[in-house]
């Protein structure tokens, strides 16, 4: 995803300013899935539905383009995936490979503890 900030775009400041906030995000899930973020307005008197595509403020309405929540949440979601990048998968080793070093490792196990009691 691509994210554009413009330091001539207002809404880019506000989004940014906005992005300040966001550790206090109320996250919601939507019945198919998706996620969004409660985003409230700098008062804290209104509260926005934003995602990373649609929104319910009147900007967006308007407009039907990304709005400052917009903006904000497609930042907080981008710096998120960032903090944590995709877990990789398991290795998935040789049957062969794995028994020759279990055999290894209960030997090993055996020279130090194996003798007890
Ligand atoms: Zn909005």
């Amino acid at each position: 995803m691509t994210i554009t900030v413009s330091t001539a775009d207002p809404r880019s400041l506000k989004a940014l300013a906005l992005l300040a906030g966001a550790d206090r995000w109320q996250k919601g899930h939507t019945r198919d899935g998706r996620s969004f973020y409660a985003v409230p307005s700098q008062s804290g008197e209104v509260l926005h539905m934003a995602d990373t595509r649609a929104c319910t403020c009147r900007d967006y309405e308007r407009r039907q383009q990304a709005c400052k929540h917009v903006l904000a949440v497609r930042l907080h979601v981008a710096r998120l995936q960032a903090q944590q990048p995709r877990r990789r998968p398991a290795w998935r080793h040789a049957p062969e490979q794995l028994a020759a070093a279990s055999r290894h490792y209960e030997a090993l196990m055996a020279d130090h503890f194996g003798e007890e009691g």
